[in-house]
């Protein structure tokens, strides 16, 4: 199976082009100006952009949180991360207390099996090595190709690691060569103003944000960094939300330290004031780190175009609003925390980042695709459009206007964050690996087309994949 992408702006983090794109099996194979090439399919891109596949390295599908289960499992999940654009993730195993690292690892990829859309790599949450995983066991799923360690310095009494968990882990990841992540926030001092605003009768949604202070993922995320650097391991923050975490991560990254961050889409359009919104609609916008104060999203923007922040995720972790998040109606420490938002962070990117002059399309493919694949072990093979890269590519109209809301996406959430915001801009066609996902609207593929990738280490190539089969 062959095609041929004809005349679209060809967009990647180094280069801005008119060219036509030449898929054949599941890779690109040449990318030039008119080729002569018959194909056995022709699309045309006259004004179109040609962008790479979107990668998006923090979801949760089925997982357990909160006495529930996240509503989007591995096809619901991947099917609305496809019709946003989004061809590539890694989602976490969360290691269950008292497992061994090889059965949660089974237990998540059978989760997965038959079931996905897109292709898709793992990280290892590392929960307990006090009851089934080691150390030693740790160490060996490098080469199994789960190459990043995500340790919660939150969630007391359920995720959360102690320090000298975290630091041992570290010390493995230096061996490694594991990219090591942090939920950074005090999970301690955040377990007592929580229990200290129950006692006092505060139970709505607001106070979700109230008992977490920004300070507390400040220090957390200036810990983390300090103990990385003693360890020698590279760390990466996840969902970056506020001025005190990010300018531990600039302090360092401005020394040289091998320290990255992400933020999230929400963080950039979700505050604080959202959570005070009344019949418990407030809700909906229960994730963690909370919505900020609304003069921190200028603080991101700024961040992520300086490369302070190098990566921008989704951290989708769906529920249900009526059913689910209602579990915490009368208490917000039982809201189950999280939001969806794999579908929308192209369509977000681009209106608010791209159309409204605060990044550069080529900085809208880095932070979406190309850096996500880079540290996570993926790139060039995803993250890129270049010769013997997979043929994950969106063939995206920026004149498209598009309407966000529950009603028409396709997580099974029954709320989305942006509901009603008008966007200009969508994916017209959605590729993986040269097999049309979307078109006109409709997934075309079938569940199972999707793969586990088997990632590289940081800073290492993943080769290209017929090349990698034929060395194995
Ligand atoms: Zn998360």
């Amino acid at each position: 199976m062959s095609i041929l992408i004809k005349g679209g702006r060809v967009i990647t983090a180094d280069e801005d082009k008119i060219a036509d794109v030449f898929i054949e099996d599941e890779a690109v194979a040449e990318i030039g100006e008119s080729l002569d090439r018959a194909a056995d399919r022709t699309i045309d891109a006259n004004g179109k952009y040609v962008l790479p596949g979107g990668v998006d390295p923090h979801t949760h599908l089925d997982m357990p949180f909160g006495g529930t289960v996240t509503i989007d499992d591995v096809e619901s999940g991947q099917t609305s991360a496809a019709f946003g654009g989004t061809t590539c993730h890694v989602d976490f195993i969360i290691q269950p207390q008292g497992s061994s690292f090889a059965d949660a690892v089974e237990q998540w990829r059978g989760k997965a099996n038959g079931k996905q859309v897109i292709d898709m790599g793992y990280h290892m949450a590392v929960t307990d090595l006090k009851g089934g995983g080691t150390l030693e066991e740790l160490a060996t799923l490098p080469d199994q190709g789960i190459t990043s360690y995500k340790l919660f310095m939150a969630y007391k009494g359920a995720l959360m690691v102690d320090d000298e968990t975290l630091f041992r882990v570290m010390q493995v990841a230096a061996e490694t060569g594991a990219l090591v992540m942090v939920h950074a926030e005090n999970g301690d001092a955040i377990h007592v103003l929580v229990e200290q605003a129950l006692a006092e009768g505060k139970t709505e949604p607001k106070y979700h944000a109230l008992t977490r202070p920004p300070e507390t993922e400040g220090e957390a995320t200036n810990r983390a960094i300090q103990l990385a650097h003693v360890a020698g391991c590279k760390l990466y923050v996840v969902h970056v939300s506020c001025r005190e975490s990010v300018e531990p991560i600039a302090r360092a990254r401005q020394q040289g330290w091998d320290v990255w961050g992400e933020t999230c889409t929400q963080y950039f359009f979700v505050d604080y004031t959202f959570l005070e919104r009344p019949n418990f609609e407030g809700g909906k916008f229960v994730y963690t780190p909370p919505p900020r104060a609304k003069e921190n999203q200028d603080v991101l923007w700024d961040a992520v175009r300086d490369d302070v922040l190098s990566v921008v995720s989704t951290d989708h972790c769906a529920f249900l609003w009526d059913g689910q998040k209602t579990l915490g109606k009368d208490d917000f420490s039982k809201i189950p925390n999280g939001a969806p938002g794999l579908e929308n962070r192209l369509h977000m990117l681009h209106e608010f980042g791209v159309r409204s002059g605060r990044i550069s399309l080529q900085r809208l493919v880095e932070l979406w695709a190309t850096n996500p694949a880079k540290y996570f072990g993926l790139y060039p093979r995803k993250g890129t459009i270049a010769v013997g890269s997979d043929a994950d590519l969106v063939v995206f109209d920026p004149e498209k206007p598009h309407t966000i809301s529950a009603a028409t996406h396709h997580s099974k959430s029954d709320y989305n964050l942006y509901e009603g915001t008008e966007v200009t801009g969508s994916p017209e066609v959605v590729l993986l690996r040269g097999h049309v996902l979307v078109e006109n609207d409709e997934l075309v593929a079938q569940p199972g087309v999707g793969e586990f990738v088997k990632r590289a280490r940081f800073g290492e190539e993943l080769a290209p994949k017929q090349t990698a089969a034929a060395q194995a």
